[in-house]
């Protein structure tokens, strides 16, 4: 399991990679890259997201 973002309904607010305790999010050139190696499915960043555009998947 990896957290994914959905670009469709990102608004990049820059949330996400604050709450990131393995720093696995990066806000780059209005695109969320997402370290799938470091991420260790905490869910703390679908938690965050004001839009729903962050889910865990396999
Ligand atoms: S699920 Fe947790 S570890 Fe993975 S990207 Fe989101 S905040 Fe970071
Ligand atoms: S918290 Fe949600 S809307 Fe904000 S940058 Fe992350 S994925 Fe995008």
């Amino acid at each position: 399991m990896a957290a994914v973002n959905n670009q469709k309904k990102c608004c990049y607010c820059g949330g996400c990679p604050i709450v990131c305790p393995v720093q696995a999010i990066e806000l780059v050139d209005e695109r969320i890259a997402i370290d799938r190696e470091k991420c260790t499915s905490c869910g703390n960043c679908v938690k965050l997201c004001p839009v729903g555009a962050m889910s865990l998947e396999r």
